[in-house]
């Protein structure tokens, strides 16, 4: 019988000062950046957490602290692929992922393809097998109010 484990992951980060976004490996332009250690790619640690939860190994900031000088200003494909090495070297591969952004702005509809293909080539899958979604809270809370942006994601691995 296939062996399979899922996980779940889920990140903020608040808007700051800056003219673009990073967003699942991909620099969306917009009028504000976000305030992160790294490059803030919400979308990305939420799959670097469903990916350490489904190998039960902790989670991203355990992993890469942001106390850490290393990962200042960090590119988030690289803590990805070192995410992914984990799958491998366990005998692991991802089978697929699907992620939600939430956020009022900026749109991410126009950039969603772009994002499928960067994180599909980081975790070395077809791109069929990477679902990238958005919403918006319906103006409620604190994404409503545009003070910053939220992904959820989840990814199954498979043994073998
Ligand atoms: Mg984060």
């Amino acid at each position: 019988m296939t062996k399979i484990r899922i996980g779940q992951g889920f990140d903020v980060h608040a808007f700051g000062d800056g003219d673009h976004v990073m967003l699942g490996g991909v620099r969306v332009p917009h009028t504000r950046g976000v305030l992160a250690h790294s490059d803030g790619d919400v979308a990305l640690h939420a799959l670097c957490d469903a990916i350490l939860g489904a190998l039960a190994l902790g989670d991203i900031g355990q992993h890469f602290p942001p106390t850490d000088p290393r990962w200042k200003d960090a590119d988030s494909r690289a803590l990805l692929r070192q995410c992914v090495a984990l799958v491998h070297a366990r005998g692991w591969r991802v089978g697929n992922c699907d992620l939600t952004i939430l956020c009022e702005q900026p749109k991410v509809g126009p950039h969603a393809q772009a994002m499928r293909e960067a994180i599909a080539a980081g975790l070395g899958i077809e791109v069929e097998a990477v679902g990238v979604k958005a919403t918006t809270t319906e103006a409620l809370g604190f994404l409503g109010r545009g003070e910053g942006i939220a992904a959820q994601a989840a990814c199954l691995l498979v043994h073998g």
